[in-house]
């Protein structure tokens, strides 16, 4: 594994927002995170590139264990929502910047930053300042940024969902390039479902700072175990004659429950169908029911109860 967590817990005041994460990234894959808002996600991205450190549990990177190395020296891009670039530098310094910090060599930055320039497709842009740009210009920028420092694992936390639509896929198929080229290792948050059904290799599907599934692209998407991934998949427009009828089986009821006071034994049990006395005292373990195929619910316990 590239990149691995296990165990992970994060505390904020008496709320878990990671709940006994493990969960791992091959090198030169693109894995993907699912969930609804406040599950999570974006904590799981902090920890790793160290902006956060979890109450328990460790995290590996290529092998070594960072969970005591400071974020500047994790070697981790990281691609925000919102481009976050600096308004008062200008696209030329915004790519620079993480550069300078390193104290690299003149010459080096101004060979590395031109050479970014005309990867992301904006030549001839170098001294314009962020809000001469478009949302997608803008956005490369970040992507540049990212990058310039050499990093073998990017993250990205939806990095295309304040973009207008019809310059999403660009970006996504920058990202996508940049990765084939560089054999980069991505994490890749996005609400997107056909998008993420597109691009990853391995989808995570979280609630409320548990994995619920995680399995590879394919099998996620067209073999769902989990009834929260099952109601999500579903709920993918499809040129499908049953799609309304498959939809119907599957529709989910209600709101994510409070994270503040999250149902006891499985947290998915109150929006769930199938659920059973068992789900109420019990949290079901995160378990491979399937060779690289895992789910937290007691419908795939192996001894048959529910
Ligand atoms: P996601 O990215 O899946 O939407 P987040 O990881 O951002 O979820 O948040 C998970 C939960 O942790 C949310 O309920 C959020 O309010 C909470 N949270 C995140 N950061 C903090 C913080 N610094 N202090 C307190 N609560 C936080
Ligand atoms: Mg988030």
């Amino acid at each position: 594994m590239y990149v691995e967590m296990r165990n992970i817990y994060k505390q904020y005041g008496n709320f878990r927002a990671s709940d006994n994460v493990s969960f791992g990234i091959e090198k030169g894959k693109l894995a993907a995170l699912l969930g609804p808002s406040g599950s999570g996600k974006t904590t799981l991205l902090r920890m790793i590139a160290g902006l956060e450190n979890p109450n328990a549990g460790d995290i590996f990177i290529d092998g070594n264990r960072v969970n005591d190395i400071p974020a500047a020296k994790r070697e981790i891009g990281f691609v925000f929502q919102s481009y976050a670039l600096f308004r008062y530098m200008t696209v030329y310094d915004n790519i620079a910047f993480g550069l300078k910090v390193q104290k690299a060599d003149k010459t080096y930055i101004k060979k590395r930053v031109t050479e970014l320039i005309e990867l992301i497709g904006l030549k001839g842009l170098e001294k314009r300042y962020p809000s001469q740009l478009s949302g997608g210009q803008r956005q490369r920028v970040g992507i540049a940024r990212a990058l310039a420092v050499e990093p073998k694992f990017i993250m990205c936390d939806e990095p295309i969902s304040a973009l207008d639509v019809s310059i999403q896929a660009q970006v996504v198929n920058l990202l996508i390039k940049l990765q084939r080229e560089m054999g980069l290792t991505y994490l890749f948050i996005s609400h997107d479902l056909s998008m993420v059904k597109h691009i990853s290799d391995r989808v995570g599907v979280m609630y409320l700072g548990s994995f619920v599934e995680l399995a590879s692209n394919e099998v996620l998407y067209s073999s769902p175990k989990h009834p929260y991934t099952q109601a999500l998949i579903s709920a993918i427009p499809e040129a499908d004659p049953d799609y309304e009828s498959q939809k119907e089986k599957t529709k989910l009821e209600g709101e994510v429950p409070s994270p503040l006071n999250p149902p006891s034994g499985c947290k998915f049990r109150t929006r769930c169908k199938y659920a059973t006395e068992r789900c109420a005292q019990e949290p079901p373990v995160f378990r491979e029911v399937e060779p690289d195929h895992f789910v937290a619910c007691h419908l795939f316990d192996k001894d048959g109860e529910k």
